[in-house]
């Protein structure tokens, strides 16, 4: 059976002025002789539907618990199938108290945290604070003082961390868990992974500098030597505030003067 391509005729408009070729159609009049669908068409539906919804939200009023990519991929999984299916609330209260206890005890030595972000805030310094919690006491503090110290180092992971330290007279923080206002940026993360705190808990996510899964995931790198649990979202609200509030403050004071 023949093919039900059409060999030719061409259509007269198909062919263009001083085609060299006669059999074959130039581009454009075989545009217009072939029309194709809008271009709209052929966008993706995907990129126009996100560009509408504004920036991603992540969706996730609990903190997250996870020791690696698959098990944050997996928690998220399960988090929407609960949150779409009422049924699945039956037989998890054991885990659901738990997870209430451990938000508690998150949001209390976060408001620590808080408390040194606002130190930062007072005296002009991007409002980003630190504690290291061990065995329920705070053993190191810190405010972000890269302004008044003219230090680049000088955040307050890496102040909260200097404290422990020397708290605990040693380099190792075994047992320690950071709470931190904002996620740790490389710097932080590598002071994080080289102190082998075990686990870090952040407020809000860093989409400029965050090394703890939103740029890359330092503290949970497979080839270091240490990996650390991250707990995400506690107080994230807050803490985003107090920077863009900060940040908003800053913007209006730089137009008005
Ligand atoms: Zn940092």
């Amino acid at each position: 059976m023949e093919s039900e391509i059409p060999r030719g005729p061409w259509p007269a408009a198909a062919f263009g002025k001083g085609n060299s070729s006669p059999n074959l159609p130039s581009p454009q009049s075989a545009k217009a002789a072939f029309p194709l669908p809008p271009a709209g068409n052929f966008r993706s539906k995907g990129k126009r539907r996100a560009a509408a919804a504004g920036p991603r939200q992540i969706a996730n009023p609990a903190p997250l618990h996870y020791n690696n990519t698959r098990q944050r991929l997996i928690h998220k999984i399960i988090h929407n199938m609960l949150t779409t299916n009422a049924c699945s609330v039956d037989g998890g209260n054991e885990t659901g108290a738990k997870r209430m206890i451990d938000h508690t005890e998150h949001e209390r030595w976060m408001r620590e945290a808080i408390a040194e972000a606002r130190k930062a805030q007072d005296i002009g310094e991007v409002p980003i604070g630190a504690v290291i919690v061990h065995e329920g006491e705070i053993i190191g503090r810190g405010h972000n003082l890269r302004e008044s110290s003219l230090d680049p180092t000088a955040h307050a992971e890496i102040i909260a961390i200097r404290e422990a330290s020397r708290a605990k007279s040693a380099w190792r923080l075994s047992g320690c868990t950071l709470y931190v206002t904002l996620e740790p940026c490389p710097m932080c993360a590598g002071a994080i992974v080289q102190s082998r705190i075990d686990t870090v808990v952040f407020a809000a996510a860093d989409p400029k500098a965050g090394c703890c899964g939103t740029l890359m995931n330092l503290l949970q790198e497979e080839r270091f030597n240490h990996r650390c649990e991250i707990v995400e979202g506690v107080l994230r609200e807050e803490c985003a505030e107090l920077l863009s509030h900060f940040f908003r403050n800053l913007r209006n004071s730089k137009k008005g003067g």
